[in-house]
């Protein structure tokens, strides 16, 4: 329903703010975009795995499901289901390398190259940026570069890799989701916590990095946290205009003027139809 022309991108939807944020991206530019969700047996994955497959029924994608959970069994993280404890602190501290998996990001590029050529796709995308270059080295320019000609040389030249966050900071990633002219990516149903638990924790660097973002775009997450203060926006309008409009109108003009922060609101029952109208 969004492409205007027969581009096809095949990528690896997390149910994350960096993969829905591509994920919008790409509808934006016009892509057929097609997701696979990949379980690799995480502690989150089943969050992450919902987050995801609810952002594509949002877009209505036709995803792919892969379970890639036998990696519990062979790669060494405490991301992984039976792994120590997932660290709590920002994403710079060297206790957050407990949390690579060993070459996930070379795996997922194997199935996603394979699908894309399958189906004639022209790219495969990920969404690794700047800030994930210190802690994971399969997110690194130099891994890449190197990836572009494995899958290049793989697929006789017919698929290529795209980045395009690839030197953009968190915030900066967040600043090109809520900027698209076209697509309104729901962050409200993104998942990023690491924990094992159904509310984001806000204390993981998952967590802070992506609080950090929100904070430096100068808006609010709209995901739940466990120690959730709730936000109220109010909407106001003159008098008359308010007689003489529908509440279509009106939701409208919120989703105009204050965008992802109305319709957010308005999801989680914040907003409520009567602060549409104000004089009753
Ligand atoms: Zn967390």
């Amino acid at each position: 329903m969004y492409n205007i022309h027969n581009k096809k991108v095949v990528l690896a939807m997390s149910g994350g703010l960096d993969s829905t944020t591509l994920c919008g991206w790409y509808l934006d530019h016009g892509y057929q975009v097609y997701p696979i969700i990949f379980n690799y047996g995480s502690k989150h994955n089943k969050y992450e795995n919902q987050a995801a497959i609810k952002i594509c029924d949002f877009w209505r994608l036709d995803y792919k499901f892969i379970k890639l959970d036998f990696m519990k069994n062979i790669a060494k993280s405490n991301l992984m289901i039976g792994g120590g404890d997932i660290p709590e602190g920002h994403y710079k501290d060297e206790n957050m390398k407990l949390t690579v998996v060993p070459g996930r990001n070379l795996i997922f590029a194997s199935i996603l190259a394979s699908y894309a050529e399958s189906i004639e796709a022209d790219i495969i995308a990920l969404g690794v940026h700047a800030g994930d270059h210190s802690i994971y080295p399969d997110c690194r320019p130099e891994f890449i570069t190197a990836l572009k000609d494995v899958v290049k040389i793989s697929t006789d030249w017919k698929i290529d890799v795209a980045v395009p966050f690839l030197n953009r900071t968190k915030d900066q990633v967040l600043k090109a989701g809520l900027s698209l002219r076209r697509i309104m990516v729901p962050y409200l149903m993104t998942r990023t916590c690491y924990k094992d638990q159904e509310l984001s924790c806000g204390k993981c660097g998952s967590c802070i990095e992506r609080l950090e973002a929100f904070k430096i775009n100068g808006k609010v997450d709209p995901v739940n946290y466990q120690d959730y203060q709730e936000h109220t926006i109010t909407i106001t309008y003159e008098s008359n205009m308010v007689k003489n409009s529908t509440f279509k109108d009106l939701f409208h003009k919120a989703i105009y003027e204050q965008g992802q922060d109305a319709l957010n609101m308005l999801t989680k029952g914040i907003v409520s139809i009567k602060n549409f109208y104000p004089d009753k």
